[in-house]
C-alpha cells in the first residue's frame, strides 16, 4: 500500500513525527476500531481516529440522540435529536473524512451479539457507561486476543487502561466484578462533565493510534490512569495481572466463558 499526494498532505502533520512517519500512516489506513457507544466517549475518540486515517472504524450503539446527550456527545447536533445515534456519529466522521469506512451496529452489545460484532476488529475502544458492557467488552476482547482501551468517566474524574489480552492485566484482574447494583453512580445519576469525556475519549484513540504506529510498549499496559479534573492531577496507578482472574487467569485461559454477568 502506498501513500496518495493527497493522503500525504491530509495527514502530514502527524507523518512528521517520527515515531509514526509514512510507515505508521499506512498500519493506520489498515486498521480497523470497533468504537462501543457512541456517546461521551465513543464521539472525541471515533473523531480523532477518523482524522488520523483509520481505515475502518465499526459503531454499536442501540440509542438515538436525545437533548441531554448533546452537552458532551460532540458528533451528534441539535438537528440530529431523534435520529440513531450510529447514523448521526456516521455522517460527521465521514464529512471529516470521506475515506474513512464506517459500519455501524443500532444494537445492544451483549453476549449473544458480541463475538460476532468484535471479530473482524483490531482494537476495541469501550465508550459504554454501564458496568456489564465493560466487563462483556473484556471478557469477549480477552477471548478472542483483542487489544482494547477501558475508561470510565463520571462527574470531574476519569480512568483509563490498555489491555493487550495474554500480555498486561485485563480489566477483570483489576476490577474482578461489576459492583452491585445501585453502588456505584453513572453518569447518568451522577452527572459528567463534556470535557472530560473528551480528555479521556481522546487518549483513548491515542492508545489505538499507538498500538497500529508500532508503539505497543509504551500502551497504557498494566497502569491504570486516573484523570481528577478539580485539582487537575493525573495519576498512574501500577496494576498486574491477577493469576486468578477469570477472564485471562491460568484455569480461564483456553476455556474462557463469557462471564461478564457474574
Ligand atoms: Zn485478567
Amino acid at each position: 500500500m502506498r501513500l496518495t499526494p493527497e493522503q500525504i498532505e491530509r495527514y502530514s502533520r502527524q507523518i512528521m513525527i517520527p515515531d509514526l512517519g509514512g510507515r505508521g500512516q499506512i498500519r493506520l489506513r489498515q486498521g480497523r476500531v470497533l468504537v462501543v457507544g457512541a456517546g461521551g466517549l465513543g464521539c472525541p475518540a471515533a473523531f480523532y481516529l477518523a482524522a488520523a486515517g483509520i481505515g475502518k472504524l465499526g459503531l454499536v450503539d442501540s440509542d438515538r440522540v436525545e437533548l441531554s446527550n448533546l452537552q458532551r456527545q460532540i458528533l451528534h447536533s441539535t438537528m440530529d435529536l431523534g435520529r440513531e445515534k450510529v447514523e448521526s456519529a456516521k455522517e460527521k466522521l465521514n464529512r471529516l473524512n470521506p475515506e474513512v469506512e464506517v459500519l455501524t451496529y443500532a444494537v445492544r452489545l451483549d453476549e449473544k451479539t458480541a463475538a460476532e460484532i468484535v471479530m473482524p476488529y483490531d482494537f476495541i475502544i469501550d465508550g459504554s457507561d454501564n458496568f456489564a458492557t465493560k466487563f462483556l467488552v473484556n471478557d469477549i476482547g480477552v477471548a478472542l486476543g483483542k487489544p482494547f482501551s477501558h475508561a470510565g468517566i463520571v462527574r470531574l474524574q476519569g480512568q483509563i487502561m490498555t489491555a493487550l489480552p495474554g500480555k498486561s492485566a485485563c480489566y477483570r484482574c483489576v476490577f474482578k466484578a461489576p459492583p452491585p447494583p445501585g453502588e456505584i453512580l453513572n453518569c447518568q445519576q451522577a452527572g459528567i462533565l463534556g470535557a472530560i469525556a473528551g480528555t479521556i475519549g481522546s487518549i483513548q484513540a491515542t492508545e489505538a493510534i499507538k498500538y497500529f504506529a508500532g508503539m505497543e510498549e509504551d500502551l497504557l499496559v498494566d497502569r491504570l490512569l486516573t484523570y481528577d479534573a478539580k485539582t487537575m492531577k493525573f495519576r498512574t496507578i501500577e496494576v498486574r495481572r491477577d493469576p486468578h482472574c477469570r477472564a485471562c487467569g491460568e484455569k480461564a485461559r483456553g476455556k474462557l466463558k463469557l462471564a461478564s454477568t457474574a
